[in-house]
């Protein structure tokens, strides 16, 4: 990861990740794919494949990490409520596509990639 240097302005910049305002311009850091800012809490936190898969997922899907409550997390409500909606899987995609809103919720609520993942293996 490089260290950006960037002017403050009257705008504050705030993390990509835990939106999080970034006081001090010596502790920004930028994704290598992604032109998204990050925190030095973040910087360290996260594994640098971790930040690029956080970062890209936000961006689209929007949302920062830890936006929710760590404990109201349910990964059982979450599969309850995508399968109340009775999507239709026809292939890799589709499955892919559930995974990734499933990750997004967990990441809004600070579950770490590596937590939801553990939660996924418990459930099999
Ligand atoms: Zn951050």
């Amino acid at each position: 990861m490089k260290v950006l240097d960037i002017k403050f302005d009257s705008i504050p910049l705030k993390c990509g990740i835990c939106h999080s305002e970034i006081l001090n311009s010596s502790k920004i850091y930028n994704s290598e794919i992604l032109f998204i800012p990050f925190c030095y809490e973040c910087e360290k936190t996260f594994d640098k494949d971790d930040k690029e898969l956080l970062l890209s997922i936000l961006a689209k899907y929007g949302g920062y990490f830890g936006m929710f409550s760590y404990e109201k997390y349910s990964l059982i409500d979450d599969l309850d409520y995508i399968l109340k909606e009775n999507i239709i899987i026809n292939d890799q995609e589709d499955l892919e596509k559930i995974n990734i809103r499933l990750l997004h919720n967990a990441l809004l609520h600070g579950i770490s990639i590596q937590e939801y993942i553990l939660k996924l293996e418990l459930m099999i």
